[in-house]
């Protein structure tokens, strides 16, 4: 006897390479999927039952690169840019990422926690189940762990933590950028792997932040602590980012819109998994598309996120990110959907327990009122999620 069953729906399982179930059954037990399958060949009980009246199930979306948790925001800086400020100009008048790091020092956890979790309703709103958020705009030992612990403490979706205490040079260390990683190595990542507050780490590799070698060792010392690496790599200039993250047999590699093709190759051999961010993309006008073309041919799985962040990327919208991925870098909204369940799974090292339907992982479903499962990635603005399933609710 199964606890529930989903019937009367279509399946977009996401299971790599397995057709869409037409008139299936989901059936859920104990958080889990239990049962996964066409109706014909159904044979058991369940206490409940869900009608789904033919709208579509996919796994729960995943968002697997945000910066959710942070107070303020940059809206003065988007006015001041549209009237023709440069970033440089910007920066000099004390805004930029500073002014971020500045905002969040001075707020309390219980800040944090409240503007995040309102922020995060939209995701759940969206059929999204679980959502990465990433530390980096404290840059200091307390305000680092202030946000990760207001991460921990976020409801309503599964959680995973980043350490990104390498994401920017803070102001008391400018000139000092080795200083800073030892702090970084030495102190405020071990005092968060301590408190049990980071899943993997993260750090942001750009000319305008930390070079290989400094990304080098974090990441040692990530490795030393048992904890899995992810990295901002080749937004902006090619640094052989992608290359790094599969040395250190990265979980995921993060933008890569000037990654060479020695680093994808790189990638595919490590297993890293490539996360585009076409919200990023898109609100700074980029024009360099990263390199789609090259990813398929390699076989690196393709995720999505929205790289939700106040200065970047002000981008709340799961689904959004799906359209964004098809109009802006012309992936196939397959391949979008893919992006943001099964290989978002995979780059937050997810993928036995997460991103596909199938029996036996965790019961993290959508329900949409769709007749295909490319209107996800069609429609612009729409929100058709009528009901989401998350072990996170229990
Ligand atoms: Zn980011």
């Amino acid at each position: 006897m199964h606890d529930a069953a989903f019937v009367n729906a279509n399946l977009a399982t996401m299971r790599e390479g397995a057709p869409p179930i037409k008139d299936g059954i989901v059936a859920v037990t104990s958080n889990r999927i239990s049962w996964v399958g066409p109706r014909g060949e159904w044979k058991d009980k369940a206490r409940d039952e869900h009608d789904v009246r033919g709208g579509w199930i996919t796994p729960g979306l995943i968002d697997c690169h945000t910066h959710l948790v942070y107070a303020g925001n940059r809206a003065h800086e988007f006015e001041l840019r549209l009237k023709g400020a440069t970033y440089e100009e910007i920066a000099r008048a004390g805004g930029g990422i500073l002014s971020t790091v500045r905002a969040t020092r001075q707020a309390t956890e219980d800040d944090l926690l409240l503007v995040s979790q309102k922020r995060l309703a939209r995701w759940r709103e969206e059929g999204a189940t679980v959502i990465e958020v990433k530390s980096g705009y404290g840059l200091d030992r307390d305000t680092e762990l202030r946000m990760l612990r207001a991460a921990r403490r976020l409801s309503g979706l599964s959680v995973k933590t980043t350490f990104l205490g390498a994401h920017a040079l803070p102001e008391e260390y400018k000139g000092r950028a080795e200083d800073y990683i030892d702090l970084v190595c030495d102190e405020v990542l071990p005092a968060a792997a301590k408190e049990k507050l980071v899943d993997a780490v993260d750090a942001f590799c750009e000319r305008i932040a930390f070079t290989p070698e400094q990304t080098r060792r974090v990441f040692t010392k990530a490795r030393a602590l048992g904890l899995p690496v992810k990295l901002h790599a080749d937004q902006l200039s090619d640094l052989g980012g992608g290359a790094l993250a599969a040395d250190h047999r990265a979980l995921s590699a993060d933008h890569l819109e000037h990654a060479s093709e020695a680093s994808i190759s790189a990638m595919k051999k490590a297993g890293t998994v490539a996360v585009l961010l076409p919200g990023a993309f898109y609100f700074l006008r980029e024009k360099q598309l990263p390199p789609i073309e090259a990813l398929r041919r390699h076989g690196v799985p393709i995720a999505l996120a929205t790289d939700h962040n106040p200065g970047t990327s002000p981008l709340s919208s799961p689904l959004l990110v799906l359209n964004m991925a098809c109009t802006l870098f012309r992936l196939t909204p397959e391949e979008a959907l893919a992006g943001m369940t099964r290989n978002a799974a995979r780059a937050l090292g997810l993928q036995a327990t997460h991103g596909t339907l199938e029996a036996g992982k965790q019961a993290d479903l959508a329900v949409w009122d769709i007749g295909t499962p490319a209107e996800l990635a069609y429609a612009v603005g729409a929100n058709p999620c009528i009901k989401v399933s998350s072990s996170a609710f229990s």
